[in-house]
């Protein structure tokens, strides 16, 4: 284990007086602070907000970033990556050439600025253009391959909702990292080595993780899979099987073929417009007023898509009602790089209703559209005898039969899985969670190398793109991850990996006694190699305690008249909070025995 891990002091010369310091805690939270972690960071004094989505260290948080950036580097230098410092300011050039400018500016999270000659630059949300540059101009043969680069860096996105600290931040530290291959054989090599790296990151920083199969979103490429933080104010929604061997991010989910009403029934003749709904356009509230099962409702949704080329078209698609389409699959189910509701105000012209009517009978294609092509959620691939809407106000037809009544464009797997829905590997329920997504992995096959040449000659000297992994890790999001799973009422409860300090020592009072053990404490302490702060400011016992609490050190020694008295100092650690009284001369000892075994409870020697 190296230094980081075996609890040596690695900050020989930062101040450890808190008399000495700039440590300001807070005694209530910013207003915006919707989240635990965002609170504690602020009260603590560990970050403080600039603007919104835009954050200071303070030197006590950027202790605790340090660690962690010091726990990723070691974690990646250990696999054989190399640490690269690459531009924030990139010229569009290369953004156009990988084909994203545009797409980064349309979705409006880009950063972006002229130069005084008018050129335009990016501040970089990512960084595969900028290594792809670096590597092609550097790399003719296959010979040179393969490799993994990495840096630590800041990033810029204009999030639409820069909210909850760090976790989600327009200028935030991101770990990324990207690998080289001449064959798919070294990539899964790479990515397995970077699965790995990212277990020991987030184990060492002793954090409760998942790691479930993902979207790749706007980075586009093949397999991807995400490292979660389990913490119920997650952003993300995560569907695991009871059986264990299934995981996956709500986004990608999928489930077995649910059971089908239906199943067994003969069709029963088409019932035209026949089942009034009157003002009713939930679907629930239509099969309640229809004296059937919200399963045998039908919904129909139209989206407008956007495919490769450009070309804009509405598409109908049906969904049991039971069912919701999840959004982030379906674009890709459809082949399409976009596919978002269509503006209710369209509806009128196209299905000649309101929301809860549309069916897909009889819709009239926009100008410049033949048909409204007709999509079925694998759902409703074999459904018969079902309600849908008559696109007339609170009118359905009954009886549906999608074989039989419907020209379907084809059949596609958009529905959101939910809680209790068979899981797709055949054994178990899936259930949900929430989590935090601290690191992604992509296999990215040639998809930047194409757009941008970044080619070798092989063996044969004919000339292939590399394949190319890349792999972020949120560094200030982990950190504040880290706090969202672990603190209580009073506090942050530090993991011992990534606390400011391990230790904190209290003198509670001025008389010079206390005084002399507490400065003898803490120099054997920072002999023993003890990261330990030193509060030694003229203040009331309570507000030491309470600082203590609130930025969580994992353990805490209290020097106080009373107990020393008998030769004793009170040692405690946060996560327990529960005091003993341990000889002076047997501190260190236990102090460091306690830290060794991740401060849970308290070593105690006889
Ligand atoms: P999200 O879905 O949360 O917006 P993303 O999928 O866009 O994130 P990636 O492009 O995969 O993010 O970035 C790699 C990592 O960088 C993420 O796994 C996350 O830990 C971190 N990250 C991304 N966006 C932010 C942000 N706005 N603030 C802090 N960390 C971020
Ligand atoms: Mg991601």
């Amino acid at each position: 284990m190296g230094a980081a891990s075996s609890g040596l002091l690695r900050y020989p010369r930062a101040l450890m007086r808190w008399s000495q310091s700039f440590h300001v805690t807070l005694r209530e939270a910013p207003g915006d602070a919707e989240v635990v972690s965002h609170r504690l960071l602020s009260r603590a004094g560990m970050i403080q907000k600039l603007a919104a989505g835009i954050y200071s260290y303070t030197p006590l948080g950027f202790r605790s970033l340090r660690k962690l950036i010091e726990i990723v580097r070691e974690e990646m230098d250990a696999t054989g990556a190399q640490e690269v410092d690459l531009p924030i300011l990139q010229p569009k050039e290369l953004w156009v050439e990988s084909g994203r400018w545009q797409r980064y500016i349309d979705d409006g999270i880009l950063f972006h600025l002229e130069d005084r000659k008018s050129g335009e630059f990016a501040l970089a949300p990512t960084a595969e253009e900028a290594i792809t540059d670096l590597v092609r101009r550097s790399v003719t043969s296959w010979r040179q391959l393969p490799f993994n680069l990495y840096q630590i860096r800041t990033k810029f996105r204009d999030e639409i909702r820069p909210r909850f600290g760090l976790l989600r931040g327009r200028e935030f530290l991101m770990k990324d990292a990207y690998s080289f291959d001449v064959d798919q054989k070294g990539l899964d090599r790479h990515y397995e080595k970077m699965e790995t790296a990212y277990r020991r990151i987030f184990e060492r920083c002793g954090l409760e993780y998942a790691l479930v199969q993902a979207d790749s979103g706007a980075i586009g490429g093949a397999a991807s899979e995400e490292f979660m933080v389990v913490a119920d104010t997650g952003e993300d929604a995560l569907v695991f099987s009871d059986a264990g061997d299934y995981g996956a991010n709500i986004e990608k989910a999928v489930t077995a073929p649910l059971a089908e009403p239906w199943a067994g029934e003969e069709a029963r003749p088409f019932g035209k417009a026949d089942s009034p709904t009157p003002g009713l356009i939930t679907c629930e509230d239509q099969a309640r007023h229809l004296k059937t099962d919200v399963t045998r409702i039908t919904k129909t949704m139209l989206y407008e898509t956007i495919d490769a080329a450009g070309g804009v078209r509405v598409v109908a698609v049906l969904i049991r009602g039971d069912l919701d389409i999840n959004e982030v699959k379906l674009p890709k189910a459809l082949g399409v790089m976009h596919a978002k509701l269509l503006d209710e105000k369209f509806l009128p012209s196209i299905a000649g209703c309101r929301p809860g009517f549309v069916g897909p009978i009889g819709l009239k294609a926009p100008d410049g559209q033949s048909e409204v092509p007709i999509y079925l959620d694998r759902s409703m691939e074999n459904a018969r005898n079902v309600f849908c809407g008559a696109n007339a106000e609170g009118l359905h037809h009954s009886n549906l039969s999608v074989k039989r009544d419907l020209k379907a464009a084809g059949v596609v797997e958009v529905a959101t899985a939910r809680e209790g829905d068979p899981s797709p590997t055949g054994k178990g329920t899936l259930r949900i969670k929430r989590g935090i997504e601290v690191g992604h992995i992509f296999k990215l096959g040639a998809k930047y190398s194409e757009a941008m040449k970044c080619e070798v000659a092989d063996q044969a000297q004919k000339m292939i793109p590399l394949m190319m992994g890349c792999y972020g890790l949120g560094v200030g999001r982990t950190l504040a991850a880290a706090v969202e799973q672990s603190h209580d009422d009073d506090g942050i409860v530090w993991p011992v990996a990534l606390a400011p300090y391990q230790c904190a020592l209290l003198s509670l009072q001025r008389d010079a006694e206390v005084q002399r053990a507490a400065d003898e404490l803490y120099e054997s302490l920072k002999t023993a190699g003890v990261e330990v702060l030193y509060d030694d400011r003229d203040e009331r016992p309570g507000v030491k305690f309470k600082d203590a609490d609130l930025i969580g050190f994992p353990v805490r020694i209290v020097v106080g008249a009373k107990a020393l008295a008998k030769g004793g100092v009170e040692v405690s650690t946060r996560r327990e909070k529960k005091a003993e009284v341990v000889p002076v001369a047997k501190v260190v000892e236990i102090v460091k025995a306690t830290l060794a075994a991740g401060a849970r409870t308290l070593a105690v020697f006889a």
